[in-house]
């Protein structure tokens, strides 16, 4: 499945440590433009063996504590990662008293789906029911994170335009801070966006795909051969 991760890009998150004073009624306000869009990204048929499925899911899995049963035994995967992309532009003033406001002018924010991959294991070659019973299941993953991207642009728009109006600028004693001070609200409230998303996707997956109904049916397609072949790799 898929291992979340956070990429925030720009210049303005290189700032580490803040010194971040409360706000001052004198920073300037502007509504930041925001853009957001999703790219999906291209779905790659690509067969590994059993072995390696089963390894590269144990990698990306049990770090996020994600294992299951199941993990035992892949004949067929599908390999999805996202990654949330924002860039921050920001313009800076100086007040009377030498401190700096940060004042967001755009907001870009892009989610992507960099890497999808159907794969169905090499050991299953040659025998074509298990072949596309496998590619089946596994297309069915791949459609269920077409129609989440589809419903998600509109959600994700929404989000990015509400964290452009309710971002307030930043005042700290140098532009560096402020920048910083900017940039770390932004990447909470973006990190929220894309938890949210992948919280989602993961639910949504295993509610109306991976379900102990389709695991036993699974089980009984082919004459039970995906039995054979696990039972080989255990
Ligand atoms: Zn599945």
């Amino acid at each position: 499945m898929t291992r979340p991760l956070l990429s925030l890009l720009g210049a303005s998150f290189l700032g580490a440590c803040t010194v971040a004073l409360p706000e001052a009624p004198s920073c300037p306000t502007a509504v930041p433009v925001v853009t957001a869009r999703i790219e999906p990204g291209e779905v790659l048929r690509r067969d590994l063996g059993m072995a390696e499925m089963r390894e590269e899911a144990v990698r990306l899995l049990e770090p996020g504590g994600l294992v299951r049963p199941a993990l035992r035994r892949y004949v067929g995967q599908s390999l999805t990662k996202t990654r949330l992309d924002a860039r921050l532009t920001t313009s800076e003033s100086v007040l009377p008293d030498g401190s700096v406001c940060a004042v967001p002018q755009r907001i870009d924010v892009v989610l992507r789906f960099v890497r999808r991959e159907l794969r169905v294991a090499s050991e299953a070659r040659g025998d074509a029911c298990l072949e596309r019973e496998v590619e089946t299941h596994e297309q069915r993953h791949v459609a269920l994170d077409d129609a989440m991207i589809a419903d998600f642009r509109p959600v994700l728009e929404q989000r990015v335009g509400e964290l452009g109006r309710n971002l307030a600028p930043a005042l700290a004693l140098d532009a560096e801070a402020a920048k910083a001070e900017l940039s770390r609200r932004l990447r909470a409230e973006v990190r929220q966006i894309y938890d949210g998303f992948e919280a989602m996707r993961l639910r949504r997956h295993r509610a109306e795909i991976d379900t102990p109904a389709e695991y036993a049916r699974v089980t009984t397609i082919c004459e039970g051969r995906v039995n054979a072949l696990t039972a080989r790799r255990r």
